[in-house]
């Protein structure tokens, strides 16, 4: 069970057996996720803005299976199934659906304008990105999870740094998603990379590490090449992504940039620990406390210019 319980973000004891913690479904404030363990050794979850129970279990990582037959005090259940990154399989089947997918400023013009609007991204920009629109249900791959599929999206695909997609999320444009990004979900014995590579218009700019995708747009738009990681409370036991992340972004200017809160603080720390550890020089970027992220922190500079 503790295995799971670390994998959620203030996370506090509620009763015997029950927890809360902030849903790692959706963008939560605050601590919105009901978490229990009943006696059959069922793991139950539910988010009280309504995120689907296969989207919370996909955002903490796990399959729905990992959630029965939980033993209150061991790790084995989890640790054992820790999964694959995703096969060359895996990766094709994306690379296909997302070609799939509309682009540009025509076809894609919702997606197109948002990513405009909210992240000051150039149609170049988003071209070089990959950036696609997911116009509401249609047929998809069984690895798009229902919530995704139901509501409009801004498709953002996540790469490795040579570029090969490996990962992907939707941010919803209809704004009646619990969720605001949801990851695609994890098909049965693998994983989607937990990091997106978005390297920015100048190759010899810094590097920003930051948590999600929002704010790794925003880094771009301002100039910089930037890494987005997605839960960052899964990253404590994650040594292969930051051996990835170390591999990366060696012999590189990096700087971390976490959100103003507690599990951002965490963020930074976490990936700083592990590149320093690793031989690399990162520093961090601190944001002015008055704003909650690097986006939100854009979007001022940009309003007073
Ligand atoms: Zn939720």
């Amino acid at each position: 069970m503790q295995e799971i319980l670390d994998r959620l973000e203030e996370r506090r004891d509620y009763q015997a057996g029950e927890w809360v913690a902030r849903c790692p479904a959706h963008d939560d404030g605050k601590p919105s996720l009901w978490i229990n363990l009943k006696t059959s050794g069922m793991v139950g979850l539910a988010c009280r803005a309504g995120c689907a129970f296969e989207d919370i279990v996909a955002a903490i990582g796990l399959l729905p299976r990992h959630l029965f037959n939980v033993d209150p005090e061991g790790l084995a259940a989890v640790a054992e199934a820790r999964p694959e990154p995703v096969s060359p399989f895996l990766t094709a089947g994306l690379r296909v659906w997302l070609d799939s997918l509309s682009a540009g400023e025509e076809d894609a013009a919702p997606a197109t304008s948002y990513a405009q609007k909210r992240f000051a991204l150039s149609a170049a920009e988003q071209d070089r990105l990959g950036l696609r629109w997911w116009p509401g249900p249609q047929p998809c791959p069984e690895w798009v999870p229902t919530s995704f599929v139901r509501y409009p999206r801004l498709v953002v695909p996540m790469a490795d740094f040579a570029g090969v997609a490996r990962g992907a999320q939707g941010r919803d444009l209809s704004g009646r998603c619990p969720g605001r990004w949801i990851s695609l979900a994890n098909p049965d014995g693998f994983e989607w990379q937990r990091y997106g590579v978005f390297p920015g218009p100048d190759p010899g700019a810094p590097w920003v590490v930051a948590e999600g995708l929002s704010d790794p747009l925003a880094v771009v738009a301002d100039g910089y090449s930037a890494v987005g990681v997605r839960g960052a409370a899964l990253l404590n036991n994650d040594s292969p992504t930051l051996d990835a992340l170390a591999a990366g972004l060696a012999g590189r200017d990096v700087r971390v940039c976490g959100d103003n809160d507690r599990s951002g603080r965490e963020f930074a720390r976490t990936i700083l620990t592990a590149l320093h550890q690793r031989g690399l020089q990162a520093r961090q970027l601190n944001i002015p406390a008055a704003f909650k992220d690097y986006a939100a922190w854009r979007s001022e500079r940009c309003r007073t210019q």
